[in-house]
């Protein structure tokens, strides 16, 4: 299988710095992507769908979409907990809600993005996170192959475990392109998805407080 990838590979001035032979280990390494291969794979996929990626417009475009691909999966090689590490104690214990964080992810089952808008609620038990934190990790989670569902519940299982909040909710709302340039092709749905912990969960009024100050102004 490797040998079939290395016969496709452009080599010569095209190739990007960093070129190994050693196909199945090069892109082993968490801290980097292998953008070699990445090249070599979407050179692959332009000959696969009956282009020619020698012609003029082509000739770039594997390395482009290389560098970009490293970009939106960048996420992988960031681990979210440790922005949450950086918490403040702070004897404030009502909701704290961050709205709108916008983001970009990938489907996982079709490689095409979804984007939209993250809200993210919680009742502090003595540890306050930087705002700009709550943005990182939302970052962190869709720099990756995903899927919604699991964006949402991987962010609030972040901040009940790490924060050890008294109440977390995470509401998701997001356009997936494979939705509407593919397959059913429905512009404009939103999906949403939320995940609610401890409080949120467990106590109705906390619950209609924070969807109220999620969506009061706006439904
Ligand atoms: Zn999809």
């Amino acid at each position: 299988m490797s040998a079939k990838y290395l016969n496709s590979q452009p080599a010569g001035p095209g190739t990007l710095e960093g070129e190994t032979q050693e196909e199945e280990t090069a892109g082993a390494s968490p801290s980097n992507v292998d953008l070699p291969r990445l090249q070599r794979a979407v050179r692959e996929l332009l000959f696969a769908v009956g282009e020619d990626p020698d012609r003029e417009g082509l000739r770039e475009t594997p390395g482009r979409v290389a560098r970009m691909y490293a970009e939106l999966f960048s996420g992988l090689h960031d681990e979210p907990r440790e922005h949450l590490r950086k918490f403040f104690t702070e004897k404030y214990d009502e909701v704290v809600l961050v709205r709108d964080i916008s983001f970009n992810s990938m489907c996982e089952h079709h490689l095409l993005p979804f984007m939209g808008q993250t809200h993210i609620g919680y009742i502090p038990n003595g540890r306050v996170i930087g705002l700009s934190k709550l943005a990182r990790v939302v970052e962190s989670v869709s720099r990756r192959p995903q899927v919604q569902e699991r964006m949402t519940e991987e962010i609030a299982n972040l901040l009940v475990s790490e924060l050890d909040a008294k109440g977390v909710a995470v509401v998701v709302e997001a356009t997936h392109t494979c939705m509407t340039i593919r397959g059913v092709r429905k512009p404009g749905s939103i999906c949403v998805t939320s995940a609610l912990k401890g409080l949120f969960r467990s106590n109705l009024s906390s619950r209609s407080e924070i969807m109220q100050l999620i969506y009061g102004d706006r439904r």
